[in-house]
């Protein structure tokens, strides 16, 4: 794993309190819609293998309606570059942060 993902990741899993409600707040869709979207990513994923972009979350954030671009860069930031890694490096690290 590249080192800055790696980096991306322990600051996300160390995120409690105050930091956690700033993470909610930067988030660019509700909490709901992104818990939504790793469904959606587990289903299509198990009907076909990722193609190493993010077709299936495109597809999910233009049923939603949701904000593309914004919604992209911040799962970029996050490690997801593709449909795979949003399920890789971000879903086990969400449940991390806010399951209690
Ligand atoms: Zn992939």
């Amino acid at each position: 794993m590249p080192l800055i993902k790696k980096r991306q990741l322990e600051v996300w899993a160390q995120l409690s309190g105050e930091e956690r409600e700033r993470f909610i707040e930067s988030l660019p869709a509700t909490k709901d819609e992104i818990e939504d979207l790793f469904d959606y990513l587990d289903v299509r994923m198990q009907e076909e293998s990722c193609v190493h972009n993010l077709r299936f979350t495109m597809q999910f954030l233009m049923e939603r309606r949701l904000d593309m671009p914004k919604v992209m860069s911040w799962l970029n930031e996050n490690g997801g570059y593709c449909d795979c890694e949003v399920l890789q490096n971000i879903e086990p690290n969400w449940f991390l942060a806010f399951d209690e």
